[in-house]
Protein backbone atom coordinates (compact mmCIF):
# COMPACT_ATOMS: atom_id res chain seq x y z
CA UNK A 1 0.00 0.00 0.00
CA UNK A 2 1.29 3.26 -1.05
CA UNK A 3 0.31 6.42 1.08
CA UNK A 4 0.33 10.56 1.43
CA UNK A 5 2.44 11.07 4.83
CA UNK A 6 1.53 14.68 6.06
CA UNK A 7 5.19 14.86 7.31
CA UNK A 8 7.09 14.24 4.76
CA UNK A 9 3.98 15.50 2.19
CA UNK A 10 5.35 12.55 -0.09
CA UNK A 11 2.99 9.56 -1.01
CA UNK A 12 5.56 6.58 0.53
CA UNK A 13 5.52 2.82 0.78
CA UNK A 14 3.94 1.65 3.79
CA UNK A 15 6.03 -0.29 6.03
CA UNK A 16 4.99 -1.01 9.63
CA UNK A 17 7.05 -1.23 12.28
CA UNK A 18 5.67 -4.65 13.23
CA UNK A 19 4.21 -6.81 10.16
CA UNK A 20 2.08 -8.71 13.26
CA UNK A 21 0.22 -5.77 14.11
CA UNK A 22 -0.13 -2.08 12.62
CA UNK A 23 -0.46 0.12 15.11
CA UNK A 24 -3.39 3.15 14.46
CA UNK A 25 -4.31 5.94 16.17
CA UNK A 26 -7.43 8.45 15.03
CA UNK A 27 -8.31 11.34 17.09
CA UNK A 28 -12.18 10.76 18.62
CA UNK A 29 -14.98 13.23 19.05
CA UNK A 30 -14.88 15.73 21.80
CA UNK A 31 -18.32 14.34 23.58
CA UNK A 32 -20.47 17.47 23.79
CA UNK A 33 -22.48 17.45 20.93
CA UNK A 34 -23.50 14.72 18.05
CA UNK A 35 -20.82 14.48 15.74
CA UNK A 36 -21.04 16.51 12.36
CA UNK A 37 -21.01 14.75 9.00
CA UNK A 38 -17.61 16.35 8.45
CA UNK A 39 -16.58 14.24 11.74
CA UNK A 40 -17.62 11.30 9.95
CA UNK A 41 -15.94 11.95 7.03
CA UNK A 42 -12.65 11.68 9.43
CA UNK A 43 -13.68 8.34 11.01
CA UNK A 44 -14.45 6.81 7.84
CA UNK A 45 -11.18 7.62 6.28
CA UNK A 46 -9.95 5.58 9.62
CA UNK A 47 -12.35 2.85 8.57
CA UNK A 48 -10.75 2.32 5.56
CA UNK A 49 -6.98 2.85 6.21
CA UNK A 50 -7.95 -0.28 8.66
CA UNK A 51 -10.20 -2.59 5.90
CA UNK A 52 -7.16 -2.11 3.50
CA UNK A 53 -4.55 -3.41 5.97
CA UNK A 54 -7.00 -5.71 7.23
CA UNK A 55 -7.49 -6.73 3.09
CA UNK A 56 -3.42 -6.73 2.61
CA UNK A 57 -3.26 -9.01 5.12
CA UNK A 58 -2.29 -7.30 8.01
CA UNK A 59 -3.88 -7.28 11.55
CA UNK A 60 -4.55 -3.24 13.04
CA UNK A 61 -4.42 -2.42 16.72
CA UNK A 62 -6.96 0.32 16.48
CA UNK A 63 -7.16 3.05 19.25
CA UNK A 64 -9.59 6.00 18.68
CA UNK A 65 -10.13 8.37 21.58
CA UNK A 66 -13.45 10.06 23.41
CA UNK A 67 -12.82 13.43 24.88
CA UNK A 68 -14.85 13.38 27.95
CA UNK A 69 -13.44 16.19 30.03
CA UNK A 70 -12.77 19.66 29.91
CA UNK A 71 -12.40 20.39 26.60
CA UNK A 72 -11.37 24.02 27.15
CA UNK A 73 -10.97 25.83 23.19
CA UNK A 74 -11.92 25.07 19.85
CA UNK A 75 -10.96 25.39 16.47
CA UNK A 76 -10.66 28.96 14.55
CA UNK A 77 -11.28 31.93 16.23
CA UNK A 78 -13.40 31.38 19.43
CA UNK A 79 -15.32 34.20 20.84
CA UNK A 80 -15.89 32.57 24.08
CA UNK A 81 -12.26 31.38 23.84
CA UNK A 82 -10.89 29.81 27.54
CA UNK A 83 -14.56 27.99 28.04
CA UNK A 84 -14.89 24.32 28.97
CA UNK A 85 -17.29 22.80 26.54
CA UNK A 86 -18.10 20.22 28.40
CA UNK A 87 -19.03 21.95 31.26
CA UNK A 88 -20.67 25.06 29.39
CA UNK A 89 -23.02 22.13 27.87
CA UNK A 90 -24.11 20.60 31.01
CA UNK A 91 -24.83 24.50 32.76
CA UNK A 92 -27.23 24.67 29.44
CA UNK A 93 -28.67 20.97 29.96
CA UNK A 94 -29.36 21.65 33.61
CA UNK A 95 -27.03 18.36 33.83
CA UNK A 96 -23.66 17.14 35.48
CA UNK A 97 -21.04 16.87 33.11
CA UNK A 98 -21.06 12.87 33.85
CA UNK A 99 -24.68 12.58 32.55
CA UNK A 100 -23.49 14.94 28.85
CA UNK A 101 -20.34 13.22 27.88
CA UNK A 102 -22.65 9.93 28.95
CA UNK A 103 -25.22 10.92 26.62
CA UNK A 104 -23.13 11.80 23.96
CA UNK A 105 -21.23 9.20 24.16
CA UNK A 106 -23.89 6.53 23.89
CA UNK A 107 -24.71 8.51 21.12
CA UNK A 108 -21.32 8.77 19.05
CA UNK A 109 -21.39 4.88 19.77
CA UNK A 110 -24.84 4.20 18.27
CA UNK A 111 -23.93 6.56 15.00
CA UNK A 112 -20.35 4.15 14.36
CA UNK A 113 -22.61 1.18 14.38
CA UNK A 114 -24.64 2.41 11.82
CA UNK A 115 -22.46 3.75 9.29
CA UNK A 116 -20.16 0.17 9.78
CA UNK A 117 -17.53 1.03 11.04
CA UNK A 118 -14.01 -0.77 12.04
CA UNK A 119 -14.48 -1.57 16.57
CA UNK A 120 -11.58 -0.14 17.45
CA UNK A 121 -9.72 -2.80 20.22
CA UNK A 122 -10.83 0.55 22.77
CA UNK A 123 -12.53 3.71 22.74
CA UNK A 124 -10.28 5.40 25.50
CA UNK A 125 -11.88 7.91 27.47
CA UNK A 126 -9.81 10.64 28.65
CA UNK A 127 -11.31 10.79 32.34
CA UNK A 128 -9.93 7.27 32.56
CA UNK A 129 -6.35 8.31 31.71
CA UNK A 130 -5.62 11.14 33.91
CA UNK A 131 -2.98 9.64 36.14
CA UNK A 132 -1.28 8.76 32.45
CA UNK A 133 -1.14 12.81 31.47
CA UNK A 134 -0.06 13.39 34.93
CA UNK A 135 2.67 11.05 34.63
CA UNK A 136 3.55 12.45 31.31
CA UNK A 137 3.64 16.05 32.49
CA UNK A 138 6.12 14.85 35.24
CA UNK A 139 8.33 13.48 32.67
CA UNK A 140 8.57 16.23 30.55
CA UNK A 141 8.93 18.44 33.41
CA UNK A 142 11.76 16.36 34.87
CA UNK A 143 13.24 16.87 31.38
CA UNK A 144 13.00 20.12 31.55
CA UNK A 145 10.28 21.02 28.92
CA UNK A 146 7.75 22.92 31.12
CA UNK A 147 7.49 26.04 32.95
CA UNK A 148 5.03 27.38 35.30
CA UNK A 149 2.54 29.89 34.94
CA UNK A 150 0.12 31.71 37.17
CA UNK A 151 -2.75 29.79 35.41
CA UNK A 152 -0.79 26.44 34.56
CA UNK A 153 2.01 24.31 33.26
CA UNK A 154 3.05 25.04 29.99
CA UNK A 155 5.29 23.10 27.78
CA UNK A 156 8.40 25.29 25.78
CA UNK A 157 7.99 24.52 21.87
CA UNK A 158 11.35 26.70 21.63
CA UNK A 159 12.94 23.66 23.56
CA UNK A 160 11.85 20.93 20.88
CA UNK A 161 13.86 21.75 17.77
CA UNK A 162 11.43 19.60 15.25
CA UNK A 163 8.75 21.85 16.52
CA UNK A 164 6.95 23.14 13.04
CA UNK A 165 7.77 19.56 11.31
CA UNK A 166 4.24 18.71 10.90
CA UNK A 167 2.62 21.82 10.64
CA UNK A 168 5.56 23.62 8.51
CA UNK A 169 5.24 26.77 10.97
CA UNK A 170 8.05 27.65 13.55
CA UNK A 171 7.59 28.35 16.68
CA UNK A 172 8.22 31.61 15.71
CA UNK A 173 5.70 31.64 12.76
CA UNK A 174 2.99 30.55 14.78
CA UNK A 175 0.99 34.08 16.04
CA UNK A 176 -1.58 32.83 19.13
CA UNK A 177 -3.48 30.50 18.74
CA UNK A 178 -6.86 31.29 19.52
CA UNK A 179 -7.48 27.74 21.38
CA UNK A 180 -6.58 29.16 24.48
CA UNK A 181 -7.01 32.72 26.06
CA UNK A 182 -4.10 35.41 25.46
CA UNK A 183 -1.84 35.04 28.03
CA UNK A 184 1.20 37.47 28.29
CA UNK A 185 2.83 34.99 30.71
CA UNK A 186 3.61 32.27 27.67
CA UNK A 187 7.21 32.60 26.66
CA UNK A 188 6.37 31.69 22.83
CA UNK A 189 3.46 31.68 21.47
CA UNK A 190 2.89 28.23 20.46
CA UNK A 191 3.87 27.29 23.73
CA UNK A 192 0.38 25.36 24.98
CA UNK A 193 -1.06 24.23 28.38
CA UNK A 194 -0.01 20.99 29.73
CA UNK A 195 -2.36 21.55 32.85
CA UNK A 196 -4.53 24.29 33.75
CA UNK A 197 -5.41 25.56 37.04
CA UNK A 198 -8.77 25.40 38.63
CA UNK A 199 -9.73 29.13 39.11
CA UNK A 200 -9.94 30.06 42.95
CA UNK A 201 -12.94 31.13 43.25
CA UNK A 202 -15.37 28.58 41.46
CA UNK A 203 -15.00 24.57 41.96
CA UNK A 204 -15.10 23.43 38.75
CA UNK A 205 -17.14 19.71 37.63
CA UNK A 206 -13.97 17.73 36.40
CA UNK A 207 -11.16 18.82 38.32
CA UNK A 208 -8.22 16.74 39.96
CA UNK A 209 -5.37 16.76 41.68
CA UNK A 210 -1.63 17.41 40.93
CA UNK A 211 1.55 17.61 41.87
CA UNK A 212 1.10 21.37 40.55
CA UNK A 213 -2.49 21.56 42.21
CA UNK A 214 -5.56 21.12 41.82
CA UNK A 215 -7.13 21.63 37.56
CA UNK A 216 -7.31 19.65 34.77
CA UNK A 217 -5.52 18.62 31.71
CA UNK A 218 -4.93 20.47 28.71
CA UNK A 219 -6.57 18.85 25.60
CA UNK A 220 -3.67 17.86 23.44
CA UNK A 221 -1.72 16.27 26.59
CA UNK A 222 -4.83 13.56 26.29
CA UNK A 223 -3.68 12.13 22.75
CA UNK A 224 -0.50 11.25 23.67
CA UNK A 225 -0.97 10.34 26.57
CA UNK A 226 -3.45 7.49 25.62
CA UNK A 227 -1.54 6.76 22.82
CA UNK A 228 1.51 5.89 24.79
CA UNK A 229 -0.53 4.06 27.15
CA UNK A 230 -2.02 1.75 24.74
CA UNK A 231 0.10 1.65 21.86
CA UNK A 232 3.04 2.44 22.61
CA UNK A 233 6.08 4.77 22.29
CA UNK A 234 6.09 4.89 18.06
CA UNK A 235 2.94 4.26 16.00
CA UNK A 236 2.62 3.27 12.75
CA UNK A 237 -0.32 5.86 11.54
CA UNK A 238 -1.92 8.61 13.15
CA UNK A 239 -5.38 9.91 11.60
CA UNK A 240 -7.32 12.93 11.90
CA UNK A 241 -8.76 15.99 10.32
CA UNK A 242 -6.91 18.32 8.46
CA UNK A 243 -7.79 20.78 11.33
CA UNK A 244 -6.02 19.17 13.71
CA UNK A 245 -2.71 18.99 12.06
CA UNK A 246 -1.23 22.49 12.71
CA UNK A 247 -1.74 22.82 16.16
CA UNK A 248 -3.14 19.65 18.12
CA UNK A 249 -1.00 16.99 16.18
CA UNK A 250 2.09 19.45 16.40
CA UNK A 251 1.76 19.68 19.70
CA UNK A 252 1.26 15.78 20.38
CA UNK A 253 4.23 14.66 18.88
CA UNK A 254 6.14 17.52 20.73
CA UNK A 255 5.37 16.03 23.93
CA UNK A 256 5.45 12.44 22.71
CA UNK A 257 9.04 12.57 21.26
CA UNK A 258 10.30 15.18 24.27
CA UNK A 259 9.39 12.63 26.89
CA UNK A 260 10.69 9.26 24.88
CA UNK A 261 13.05 10.38 22.92
CA UNK A 262 11.86 8.52 19.82
CA UNK A 263 9.75 8.96 16.98
CA UNK A 264 6.30 9.32 17.60
CA UNK A 265 4.11 8.54 14.59
CA UNK A 266 5.43 7.16 10.99
CA UNK A 267 2.09 7.96 8.99
CA UNK A 268 0.22 11.06 9.35
CA UNK A 269 -3.14 10.53 7.83
CA UNK A 270 -5.31 13.63 7.43
CA UNK A 271 -8.46 13.74 5.76
CA UNK A 272 -9.53 16.71 3.69
CA UNK A 273 -11.94 19.40 4.62
CA UNK A 274 -15.71 19.09 4.29
CA UNK A 275 -17.78 21.91 3.14
CA UNK A 276 -21.23 23.09 2.85
CA UNK A 277 -22.98 24.42 -0.28
CA UNK A 278 -19.82 25.62 -0.81
CA UNK A 279 -18.88 27.22 2.01
CA UNK A 280 -18.15 26.25 5.81
CA UNK A 281 -20.15 24.37 8.24
CA UNK A 282 -21.41 26.69 11.37
CA UNK A 283 -24.25 26.77 13.65
CA UNK A 284 -25.12 30.32 13.15
CA UNK A 285 -26.00 29.00 9.43
CA UNK A 286 -27.95 25.93 10.66
CA UNK A 287 -25.65 23.43 8.51
CA UNK A 288 -23.80 21.53 10.90
CA UNK A 289 -25.59 18.61 9.99
CA UNK A 290 -25.77 15.31 11.75
CA UNK A 291 -26.43 11.53 11.09
CA UNK A 292 -29.86 12.33 11.90
CA UNK A 293 -30.35 15.36 10.09
CA UNK A 294 -29.21 13.38 7.31
CA UNK A 295 -32.09 10.60 8.53
CA UNK A 296 -34.78 13.21 8.27
CA UNK A 297 -34.22 14.15 4.79
CA UNK A 298 -35.09 10.36 3.90
CA UNK A 299 -30.82 9.65 3.76
CA UNK A 300 -28.72 6.34 5.01
CA UNK A 301 -25.52 6.54 6.72
CA UNK A 302 -24.91 4.52 3.83
CA UNK A 303 -25.95 6.96 1.19
CA UNK A 304 -23.32 9.10 3.21
CA UNK A 305 -20.86 6.39 2.83
CA UNK A 306 -21.18 6.18 -0.67
CA UNK A 307 -21.35 10.21 -1.28
CA UNK A 308 -17.92 10.23 0.84
CA UNK A 309 -16.58 7.30 -1.74
CA UNK A 310 -16.65 9.46 -4.47
CA UNK A 311 -14.08 12.03 -3.39
CA UNK A 312 -10.39 11.46 -2.97
CA UNK A 313 -9.88 11.73 1.37
CA UNK A 314 -7.23 14.40 0.59
CA UNK A 315 -9.72 16.58 -1.93
CA UNK A 316 -11.76 18.68 0.16
CA UNK A 317 -16.07 17.48 -0.63
CA UNK A 318 -18.70 20.13 -1.26
CA UNK A 319 -21.59 18.51 0.70
CA UNK A 320 -24.93 19.93 -0.96
CA UNK A 321 -28.23 18.17 -1.21
CA UNK A 322 -28.54 17.61 -4.55
CA UNK A 323 -25.04 15.74 -3.97
CA UNK A 324 -26.23 13.97 -1.53
CA UNK A 325 -29.40 12.47 -3.63
CA UNK A 326 -27.10 11.45 -6.36
CA UNK A 327 -25.49 9.18 -4.07
CA UNK A 328 -28.52 7.73 -2.78
CA UNK A 329 -29.67 7.25 -6.21
CA UNK A 330 -26.24 5.47 -7.08
CA UNK A 331 -26.23 3.35 -4.03
CA UNK A 332 -29.80 2.52 -4.93
CA UNK A 333 -29.07 1.23 -8.38
CA UNK A 334 -26.50 -0.94 -7.19
CA UNK A 335 -29.03 -2.16 -4.67
CA UNK A 336 -30.88 -2.86 -7.84
CA UNK A 337 -28.68 -4.27 -9.99
CA UNK A 338 -27.38 -6.63 -7.36
CA UNK A 339 -31.18 -7.37 -5.92
CA UNK A 340 -31.91 -8.86 -9.52
CA UNK A 341 -28.70 -11.10 -9.81
CA UNK A 342 -28.90 -14.88 -9.73
CA UNK A 343 -27.39 -15.99 -6.74
CA UNK A 344 -24.72 -19.13 -6.96
CA UNK A 345 -22.49 -19.40 -3.82
CA UNK A 346 -19.86 -21.68 -6.34
CA UNK A 347 -19.86 -18.79 -8.78
CA UNK A 348 -16.26 -17.60 -9.34
CA UNK A 349 -14.91 -14.40 -7.89
CA UNK A 350 -13.59 -12.33 -10.23
CA UNK A 351 -9.45 -11.69 -9.80
CA UNK A 352 -9.29 -9.35 -12.40
CA UNK A 353 -11.55 -6.90 -10.81
CA UNK A 354 -10.65 -7.85 -7.28
CA UNK A 355 -7.26 -6.97 -8.06
CA UNK A 356 -7.96 -3.52 -10.35
CA UNK A 357 -9.93 -2.62 -7.26
CA UNK A 358 -7.45 -3.06 -4.78
CA UNK A 359 -4.96 -1.72 -6.95
CA UNK A 360 -6.80 1.73 -6.50
CA UNK A 361 -6.79 1.55 -3.01
CA UNK A 362 -3.46 0.35 -2.69
CA UNK A 363 -2.45 4.12 -4.33
CA UNK A 364 -3.16 6.17 -1.67
CA UNK A 365 -6.85 4.73 -1.11
CA UNK A 366 -7.94 6.40 -4.34
CA UNK A 367 -11.92 5.75 -3.85
CA UNK A 368 -12.97 7.13 -6.23
CA UNK A 369 -10.94 5.01 -8.60
CA UNK A 370 -12.22 2.35 -7.31
CA UNK A 371 -15.65 2.92 -7.21
CA UNK A 372 -15.53 3.54 -10.89
CA UNK A 373 -14.08 -0.33 -11.13
CA UNK A 374 -17.39 -0.83 -9.21
CA UNK A 375 -19.60 0.08 -12.24
CA UNK A 376 -17.12 -1.30 -14.83
CA UNK A 377 -17.55 -4.52 -13.15
CA UNK A 378 -21.16 -4.20 -12.95
CA UNK A 379 -21.45 -3.72 -16.77
CA UNK A 380 -19.40 -6.60 -17.67
CA UNK A 381 -20.65 -9.17 -19.37
CA UNK A 382 -18.91 -11.92 -17.16
CA UNK A 383 -21.84 -14.04 -15.46
CA UNK A 384 -24.11 -12.10 -12.67
CA UNK A 385 -23.75 -14.43 -10.55
CA UNK A 386 -19.81 -13.91 -10.40
CA UNK A 387 -20.61 -10.29 -10.57
CA UNK A 388 -22.36 -10.52 -7.43
CA UNK A 389 -19.96 -12.65 -5.30
CA UNK A 390 -17.28 -10.37 -6.76
CA UNK A 391 -19.03 -7.16 -5.59
CA UNK A 392 -19.77 -8.63 -2.24
CA UNK A 393 -15.59 -9.59 -2.11
CA UNK A 394 -15.50 -5.89 -2.94
CA UNK A 395 -17.63 -4.82 -0.16
CA UNK A 396 -15.39 -5.83 2.30
CA UNK A 397 -13.50 -2.81 1.53
CA UNK A 398 -16.52 -0.06 1.28
CA UNK A 399 -18.28 -1.49 4.38
CA UNK A 400 -21.53 -0.39 2.48
CA UNK A 401 -23.66 -4.13 3.83
CA UNK A 402 -24.58 -4.73 0.08
CA UNK A 403 -25.23 -8.10 1.66
CA UNK A 404 -28.14 -6.71 2.64
CA UNK A 405 -29.64 -6.04 -0.38
CA UNK A 406 -29.22 -9.44 -2.09
CA UNK A 407 -32.89 -10.64 -3.37
CA UNK A 408 -32.48 -13.76 -2.37
CA UNK A 409 -35.51 -15.83 -0.81
CA UNK A 410 -34.40 -17.87 2.18
CA UNK A 411 -35.92 -21.53 1.27
CA UNK A 412 -38.66 -22.99 3.83
CA UNK A 413 -36.62 -25.34 5.45
CA UNK A 414 -34.06 -23.30 6.01
CA UNK A 415 -36.43 -20.74 7.64
CA UNK A 416 -37.63 -24.02 9.59
CA UNK A 417 -34.20 -24.66 10.81
CA UNK A 418 -33.65 -21.00 11.96
CA UNK A 419 -37.21 -21.37 13.93
CA UNK A 420 -36.33 -24.46 15.42
CA UNK A 421 -32.70 -23.81 16.61
CA UNK A 422 -34.01 -20.63 18.37
CA UNK A 423 -36.22 -22.37 20.24
CA UNK A 424 -33.34 -24.48 21.59
CA UNK A 425 -31.49 -21.64 22.20
CA UNK A 426 -34.22 -20.16 23.95
CA UNK A 427 -34.75 -23.66 26.69
CA UNK A 428 -30.53 -23.56 26.91
CA UNK A 429 -30.10 -26.73 24.10
CA UNK A 430 -27.10 -25.52 23.00
CA UNK A 431 -25.73 -28.78 21.39
CA UNK A 432 -28.70 -29.46 19.68
CA UNK A 433 -28.72 -25.50 18.35
CA UNK A 434 -25.66 -26.26 17.45
CA UNK A 435 -26.02 -28.99 14.97
CA UNK A 436 -29.15 -27.12 13.59
CA UNK A 437 -26.53 -24.12 12.63
CA UNK A 438 -23.78 -26.72 11.31
CA UNK A 439 -27.13 -28.25 9.34
CA UNK A 440 -27.77 -24.56 7.51
CA UNK A 441 -24.03 -24.06 7.03
CA UNK A 442 -23.97 -27.57 5.13
CA UNK A 443 -27.01 -26.44 3.23
CA UNK A 444 -25.39 -22.69 2.30
CA UNK A 445 -27.08 -20.36 5.22
CA UNK A 446 -25.47 -19.32 7.98
CA UNK A 447 -27.51 -18.09 10.98
CA UNK A 448 -26.09 -15.16 12.49
CA UNK A 449 -27.10 -13.96 16.17
CA UNK A 450 -27.93 -10.53 16.75
CA UNK A 451 -27.36 -8.70 19.77
CA UNK A 452 -31.15 -8.53 20.56
CA UNK A 453 -32.36 -11.90 20.60
CA UNK A 454 -33.01 -12.26 17.17
CA UNK A 455 -31.57 -13.77 14.23
CA UNK A 456 -30.41 -13.24 10.37
CA UNK A 457 -30.34 -15.85 7.58
CA UNK A 458 -26.96 -14.79 4.95
CA UNK A 459 -26.09 -17.17 2.07
CA UNK A 460 -22.56 -18.26 2.57
CA UNK A 461 -20.17 -17.21 -0.02
ZN1 LIG B 1 -5.83 13.92 19.16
Amino acid sequence: MRIYNSLTKQVEDFKPIDLEKVKIYCCGPTVYVHSHIGNWRTYLLADLVNRVLNLNGLKTDFIMNLTDVGHLFEVGDDPEGGEDKVEKQALEEGKTAKEITKFYIDSFLSDYKEFNLTQPRKFTKASEYIDNQIDLIATLEEKGYTYETSDGVYFDTSKFKKYGELSGLSVEDVKEGARVEVNPEKKNSTDFALWKFSPKDKKRQQEWQSPWGVGFPGWHLECSAMVLAELGDSIDIHVGGEDLKMIHHQNEIAQSECATGKKFVNYWVHGAFLSIDGGKMSKSLGNVYTLNDIKLRGYTAMDLRYLFMTASYRAPLNFTWESMQNAQNSLRKIYEIIGSYEQDPNAEISEKYVKKFKDALDDDLNMPEALAVVWELLKSNIPESSKLNTILKLDEFMGLKLDEHIGYEIPDNISDIAKMRKEYRKNGIWDKADVLRREAVDLGYIIEDLPDGTYKIKKKF
